[in-house]
């Protein structure tokens, strides 16, 4: 008799996930060797959850998915406008790990870890080992809120905030909790994504029993990322009364024609999750390869608004740095 394999924890999953691109080209049976790879990847090192390959094409070294996780030598070229801090994080921080550029909310770097790298994202080069928050910090912190009656919404950022165990989770959210004028928890992850069995029933249990309004940000830029796993886990996320949205970041040859974004939001929606944010792409360096003209992302959405009703159409967005909110394209 064929007993089904134990599931390994979500800490396990993260301990085996792909950590170098000729171990992920073998496992999709892509030849490595005729990739423009980048030579050094140790300052943004390569990594890739097994579900998240899981999703894509085996044999297919243009996969939307594949794309966004490879390491190429395009991230070398220097490009104007291309910085380390592409939407002015360091100047908007008021401590270690705190940043608050808009009204009414502060955001807290929880951690730097998180479970795949994305060669697009913004805070690639994000000096994390100045902005890690210690215990004491942290308390410091809680104290400040208290005394903020202006603050009523708590983002938690990284790196990505549920790259935290249940138990230092459940620690930061009663020290939130105890303040009465705090209304929301904001979490921003990508993990519900790409390892879904992190939404584990301690989480579930955390979220459902909080006293504070409990929104969950994920991120999925492509139809192809939200597999049956990942339906389940956002499901189980909705089933504890908290509310879904998702940001996607629109992205040369990986999601830029009206096709894919329209996928992605049916299926989004399907999922429980509303399609929230389309964000143009932040200039950090090493990026500028996946840079999609704002011409070019106004003209998608304009048509994605022609395919779907306006529930289900992301917001085009520019992150401005000293900007007070985000900037609408459209
Ligand atoms: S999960 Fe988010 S923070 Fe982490 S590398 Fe990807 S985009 Fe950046």
């Amino acid at each position: 008799m064929n007993l089904p394999l134990p599931v390994a924890s979500w800490q396990n999953q993260l301990q085996t996930a792909f950590s170098s691109v000729k171990e992920l080209c073998d496992y999709l049976h892509i030849s490595s060797q005729h990739l423009p790879l980048l030579d050094d990847t140790a300052n943004f090192p390569f990594k890739v959850t097994h579900d998240f390959a899981a999703c894509m094409e085996k044999g297919n070294p243009n996969d939307p998915l594949f794309l966004q996780v490879l390491p190429v030598n395009q991230e070398h070229v220097e490009t104007p406008g291309y910085v380390n801090d592409p939407v002015g994080d360091l100047e908007a921080s008021s401590g270690p790990g705190i940043i608050q550029k808009y009204q009414g909310r502060v955001l807290l770097i929880s951690t730097q870890a998180c479970a795949i790298h994305c060669r697009y994202c913004f805070r690639r080069n994000f000096p994390y080992t100045d902005n890690r928050i210690s215990s004491s910090q942290l308390d410091g912190l809680i104290s400040e809120l208290k005394r903020r009656t202006d603050i009523h919404e708590v983002i938690l950022s990284g790196g990505d905030p549920l790259m935290l165990n249940d138990h230092k989770l459940q620690d930061i959210f009663s020290q939130i909790e105890s303040i009465n004028h705090i209304k929301r928890i904001r979490i921003h992850s990508r993990l519900p994504i790409v390892l879904p069995d992190r939404i584990t029933p301690a989480l579930l249990q955390l979220f459902a029993h909080s006293p504070k309004q409990i929104i969950m940000i994920v991120h999925a830029n492509h139809a192809n990322e939200i597999s049956n796993k990942v339906k389940e886990a956002c499901h189980l996320i909705k089933s504890t009364g908290a509310i879904s949205y998702n940001q996607s970041v629109v992205l040369k040859g990986i999601n830029d024609n009206v096709d894919a974004l329209q996928q992605l939001s049916e299926v989004l929606f399907e999922t429980g999750i509303q399609p929230y944010y389309l964000h143009t792409l932040d200039r950090a360096k090493g990026t500028a390869h996946f840079a999609v003209a704002d011409e070019q992302a106004k003209h998608l959405v304009s048509q994605l608004t022609r395919r779907l009703p306006g529930y289900m159409v992301p917001r085009l967005v520019r992150e401005i740095k000293d900007q007070p909110h985000k900037t609408p394209l459209i």
